[in-house]
């Protein structure tokens, strides 16, 4: 089923009373969007840049001051979160400490009234089948406290996909577990979405996990959706710096350079030519894999130290005109064996490079030759 955000907007009121009152918030800014059938979408941002509010209007936890939610063709914009057939899972699981897993899994359709009731032969295949996807089928005896946080995860999950519903909603599911856990709960979470199709929306504050497992990728700041695309497609083509700069690891390299005659100039270098960019004061973003190292290369910097991270290396280095502490750049182990001295330069890989609006951060295309 797909979902249809239409001028999607919630403002919460400032509070305080005469001139103490505060600016009302607009947590969610005339979202549109379709959420195609069957896809996990990610909705990826900063905290507090109204993630949760929009999984809430989705849901039906909260009403949207302006715009509709369709559901396919239905407007379920009116309807209680019961009647949408939505299932939840939160950070913190909301598991049942008194009830044991089977319990917890079995409690949403205990209440299921008319047509909607099921038998305890139906409800126990039901428990069971939505155990085994998540794979705890082994521990639908233990109570939530007998359980590591993965496994309690995973119930919350089974939980949310008992009563099969017509959309899965994940607000930041993976945070309260360490690192490993999180890169295989992920993956676990990919593989029951895409068994399953049902249409899913996953927040995340963490690139990492919404690029790895998204199908989309929605990055929202201050309420605005930013940019939407595939996750590939919009680290490769960012609508704006604040994307760039907050997709990737390392992190994009930053620095503020000029357009002047035709050429790209960070510092007194010309670093890249352009076509049809007229003179103006830029931001540039470099993507860490968009440097190599090159003895007659256009870009010099100052060397602090290599980095051997594996397979590649990550140079660290410093220029004037960098706008971070240091330039990440990453190259393969081979190519590094001239390395020496105070300086290093690097020839620059157009597709790697991005050009912005000082004032506005918008990209700026250009084309080389
Ligand atoms: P995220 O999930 O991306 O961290 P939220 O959707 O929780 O962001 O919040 C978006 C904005 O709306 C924030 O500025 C937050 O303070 C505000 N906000 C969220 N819920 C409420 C509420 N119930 N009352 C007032 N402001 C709220
Ligand atoms: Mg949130």
């Amino acid at each position: 089923m797909k979902i249809v955000l239409s001028h999607l907007t919630k403002t919460f009121p400032g509070r305080g009373r005469g001139n103490r009152k505060k600016e009302d918030v607009i947590a969610v800014n005339d979202f549109n969007f379709e959420i195609p059938d069957g896809k996990l979408v990610g909705l990826l941002g900063p905290s507090g840049c109204g993630k949760s509010t929009t999984l809430h209007l989705i849901c039906g936890l909260q009403n949207p001051t302006e715009g509709q939610i369709f559901f396919d063709e239905e407007d379920v914009t009116p309807l209680t979160p019961q009647k949408r057939g939505v299932g939840m899972v939160f950070q913190n699981y909301a598991l049942y400490p008194h009830l044991n897993v089977e319990q917890n899994i079995r409690f949403p359709l205990e209440n299921l009234k008319g047509s909607d009731k099921l038998s305890r032969e139906e409800m126990h295949a039901r428990v069971t089948e939505a155990a085994g996807l998540v794979q705890i089928d082994n521990l639908l005896d233990r109570k939530p406290s007998e359980l590591s946080g993965g496994q309690q995860q995973r119930v919350a999950i089974a939980r949310a996909l008992v009563k099969l519903p017509r959309v899965l909603l994940l607000d930041e599911p993976l945070s309260n577990l360490d690192a490993r856990l999180r890169l295989q709960t992920r993956e676990e979470i990919r593989r029951i979405q895409q068994k399953t199709a049902i249409t899913t929306v996953f927040v995340t504050h963490d690139q990492d996990e919404a690029m790895s497992i998204s199908d989309l990728i929605v990055v929202m700041k201050d309420g605005l959706v930013q940019q939407i695309g595939k996750p590939q497609e919009v680290y490769d083509n960012p609508a704006n710096l604040f994307v760039a700069k907050f997709l990737g690891t390392p992190p994009i390299n930053l620095f503020k350079g000029r357009v002047e005659k035709g050429s790209l100039f960070l510092g007194e270098e010309a670093v890249l030519k352009l076509k049809q960019v007229p003179d103006q004061p830029v931001h540039v973003g470099i993507r860490p894999e968009g440097f190599i190292l090159a003895e007659n290369g256009s870009f010099t910097c100052r060397l602090s130290r290599p980095e051997v991270m594996g397979r590649d290396v990550s140079i660290v280095s410093t220029h004037p005109a960098s706008l971070n502490p240091v330039i990440r750049s990453i190259v393969d182990a081979e190519s590094c064996g001239h390395l020496s001295g105070d300086t290093v330069r690097f020839m620059l890989k157009p597709q790697k490079v991005f050009l912005f609006d000082q004032a506005t951060g918008q990209r700026i295309s250009f084309e080389t030759d």
